[in-house]
Formats: structure tokens, C-alpha cells, sequence
């Protein structure tokens, strides 16, 4: 729990060598070479924490860490071969916590790990939205490691505010999501989902509030507030 690391990077020796360093030290890394791949992986499997190579296939680093940042706060180190391109990520300022410049020794990157997680962990106690954690195949939910016991629809709702943070849905937007085939609920089903959804989210995690009422318009995902 909590140790799956993701590494992203091309060079398929300099991952396997991560992979092992990392694995070491008790994570349990998986790798993957396409930048394209990154984001679909991330919303998926909720690492907690991804290792972020620049110069990728597909997508570079800039642009996926951009779009992490929409959804997640998950710990991101971003990893360069330039040392004089740090300067200008930090200036970006694209929300990673860390940067390494190649070459780097492994050793080297497992401490910076270890100092990021700790951090992170000390500065984002609410950092909901690494700690949310949902498993379509096989519609289980867990948030900061202890599973939300939902109903199909309870997953889908979250599945689908969660998707967007901060962003406000209506109760017929949910509706349609939920219900596809059109059939009649009255507003309220949306309502008393929520209701139930939010109480087993407080069960797991009583000071955890990230569904959100926006009165008179509809509900919305947001771990920050
Ligand atoms: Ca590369």
C-alpha cells in the first residue's frame, strides 16, 4: 500500500535500473516509455509517486505534468538530461517537487524519493486526490488506503466528479452520466446518493471532505478546499 511508484522513461536500461534501486528500497515501481501512456496510467492506478522523464515518445514532461496537475496533487520528480533545463521547468512553474539531472546515481534518486514522500507527507496531510484511488475493473474505491465499500452507481458518481476536480455538475449532467438509458428519477436520487456517498467517505476518513454542494447548481469533486 502506498509505495507504488511510477517510472517514466525511454531508455529501457536506465529504467530497469530505477526499477531495481527502487524496488530495494521497498517500492514497488512499474515503468512505462510512451508519453502518451502517462495520463490514462496515472488516473487509473493512483501512484504515489511518479518519476518523470523530460524527453519522452509521444508526449514530453512538461505537457503531462501540466496535466496531472489538473486532477492530482501526486508527488511528481522531474527528471532531465539538461542541467541548465532546470532552471527553466522551475520557472514554468509546472507544480513538480523535484528535479534530477542525468546522469544521476540511483542511490541518488531513492533518497530524493524518500525526501519528496516525506515532504509530501508532512505538507499535504489532505492531499486527497493522491490518496483516492479508484479500480474500475473491479469498482473498488480506497482512499487513504482503506476501502470505500460503494454501490455501483456511489462509484460511478465518484468515478465521474472525480474525473474533473473543481469542476461543477448538475443534477441532470449526474443523472444522464448514471442513467443513460433515460430512465425517470426524480432529483432527489442524485441528492440521496451523494448523501450516502459522503457518509462512507467520512467513514473512512472524517476530515475528508471532497464532494462539494454548490447550492442551487449541482456538486463537485475538490480535495483542496
Ligand atoms: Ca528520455
Amino acid at each position: 500500500m502506498c509505495n507504488s511508484l511510477l517510472i517514466v522513461e525511454d531508455e529501457p536500461k536506465l529504467a530497469k535500473l530505477l526499477s531495481n534501486y527502487l524496488q530495494q528500497a521497498g517500492y514497488e515501481p512499474e515503468c512505462l516509455e510512451n508519453g502518451l501512456d502517462v495520463v490514462p496510467w496515472v488516473r487509473k492506478k493512483m501512484p504515489t509517486l511518479i518519476l518523470l522523464d523530460l524527453m519522452l515518445p509521444g508526449r514530453d514532461g512538461v505537457d503531462i505534468c501540466k496535466e496531472i496537475r489538473s486532477f492530482s496533487m501526486v508527488p511528481i520528480i522531474m527528471v532531465t538530461a539538461r542541467i541548465e533545463e532546470i532552471d527553466r521547468l522551475i520557472g514554468l512553474e509546472l507544480g513538480a517537487d523535484d528535479y534530477i539531472c542525468k546522469p544521476f546515481s540511483p542511490r541518488e534518486v531513492v533518497a530524493r524519493v524518500k525526501a519528496v514522500l516525506r515532504r509530501s507527507v508532512d505538507q499535504k496531510p489532505s492531499g486527497v486526490s493522491s490518496l483516492l484511488h479508484l479500480d474500475e475493473d473491479r469498482l473498488l474505491a480506497t482512499l487513504h488506503g482503506q476501502e470505500l465499500d460503494l454501490t455501483a452507481v456511489e462509484f460511478k458518481l465518484l468515478g465521474f466528479l472525480s474525473a474533473n476536480p473543481g469542476r461543477i455538475y448538475g443534477r441532470d449532467k449526474l443523472m444522464d452520466h448514471i442513467y443513460p438509458d433515460q430512465r425517470i428519477v426524480s432529483d432527489r436520487t442524485i441528492d440521496s446518493h451523494i448523501k450516502n456517498l459522503r457518509k462512507k467517505i467520512s467513514g473512512v476518513s472524517p476530515d475528508t471532505e471532497i464532494i462539494h454542494s454548490v447550492y442551487g447548481v449541482g456538486y463537485k469533486y475538490d480535495p483542496q478546499i
